[in-house]
């Protein structure tokens, strides 16, 4: 993952506002044709070509959406990035820029400042999205993030959550409910890390939950892919909140029902083993986990010969005619529905 960096503390406020703010962003360097200018004036410019511009924003807040007890500052900043990236992929877009607004209380050292900033800067490299401004001010408990993303798309192009049609197939990304054992193992150490302090965790063998609980990637890659593979999907979320819940949100906005199956959601061995150990049903750390930020969207089914052969790619069901439910079919040919929390089990 990241490699550390130490050198000597200094409180961030007894900076001024203007320092810290240069301090934080002057290492940064614009990538983008479109970033006319960036940070140092009153707004930034953007001038794009000819495609549709998007724009998403999150809000993250200290205790709510992140702990700093088990999140690195720099895993935070990357992460604070990523996850606004996915919602501009999600619309198969690519981004280009972000602003990013801070609050902090005094507590945060400028050294742990920096910190945030280098993993902000790490996603802005590998993502080739520039930081084109921001605000920076105090809190008076814990630390508030604002991430802004702005991405770009061909006109037309654009992929909806309403544009699902009866018969198209459903298809995820990479694979799921990864990042939701990351989590259970990170709170498993805290907690024992809180009872003996000598405890030193061995996340050796959980090494890919826990990275994708910490550095999760937005699917920049996969849109490229759609692109090069001539597929233009029908409609499109990114996985944030669960499978379940998330085409839910596909189903109701283009009025349809579904069909997925269970034994094709794609599911990494390490899931299956860690879920064992956690007495938790993979598929259901898959359906309703969370944070996997892998992207789910629809293709027509003459496009499935362009898809079938990518191992990034799964097919996992398709969406039936309106008010038909959604429904998980399971390995024993069970039906399930759907419910935003995962499904409701009619089986034993
Ligand atoms: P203003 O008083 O006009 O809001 P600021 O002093 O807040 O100006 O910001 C000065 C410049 O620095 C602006 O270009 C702003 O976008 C940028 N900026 C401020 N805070 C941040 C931050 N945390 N990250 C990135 N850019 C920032
Ligand atoms: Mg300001």
């Amino acid at each position: 993952m990241f490699e550390e960096q130490k050198s000597p503390a200094q409180s961030a406020s007894s900076l001024g506002e203007f320092k810290l703010i240069d301090e934080l962003t002057k290492s940064f360097e614009i990538q983008q044709k479109s970033s006319v200018k960036g940070i140092g004036d009153d707004a930034a410019i953007l001038e794009p070509a000819h495609e549709q511009i998007l724009i998403s924003t999150d809000l993250l807040i200290e205790g709510v959406h992140f702990n700093l007890g088990y999140m690195p500052l720099k895993h935070l900043g990357y992460k604070a990035v990523t996850v606004n990236l996915s919602d501009i992929c999600a619309m198969n877009a690519i981004p280009t820029q972000i602003t990013l607004g801070i609050a902090v209380s005094n507590r945060f050292t400028l050294e742990a400042l920096k910190e945030f900033y280098a993993g902000v800067e790490t996603a802005c490299k590998a993502y080739g999205v520039d930081l084109v401004g921001g605000d920076t001010t105090s809190s008076t408990k814990g630390m508030m993030i604002s991430v802004t993303a702005i991405g770009s798309v061909e006109k037309g192009k654009a992929c909806r959550r309403d544009g699902a049609k009866e018969g198209d197939l459903i298809v995820v990304s990479g694979d799921l409910g990864a990042a939701y054992l990351g989590f259970q193992i990170l709170e498993r150490e805290r907690k024992v890390f809180e009872v003996n302090e000598q405890h030193q965790p061995d996340l050796d063998l959980y090494a890919y939950l826990v990275e994708r609980q910490l550095k999760p990637e937005a699917r920049k890659d996969v849109v490229e892919l759609l692109k090069q593979l001539e597929v233009n999907p029908s409609s499109m979320i990114d996985i944030s909140d669960g499978l379940a819940s998330e085409i839910k949100h596909l189903c109701k906005e283009s009025a349809l029902g579904c069909k997925i199956y269970e034994d094709k959601i794609p599911i990494d061995p390490t899931v299956v083993r860690t879920a064992e150990e956690f007495k938790l049903d993979p598929s259901l750390c898959a359906l309703s986990g969370g944070e996997d930020y892998e992207l789910l969207f629809s293709i027509p089914q003459e496009d499935y010969p362009k898809i079938k052969a990518n191992p990034n790619l799964s097919v996992i069901g398709h969406f039936t005619g309106p008010n038909t439910g959604c429904y998980l079919v399971g390995r024993d040919d069970s039906m399930a529905e759907i419910t935003a929390q995962g499904w409701d089990s009619f089986r034993e």
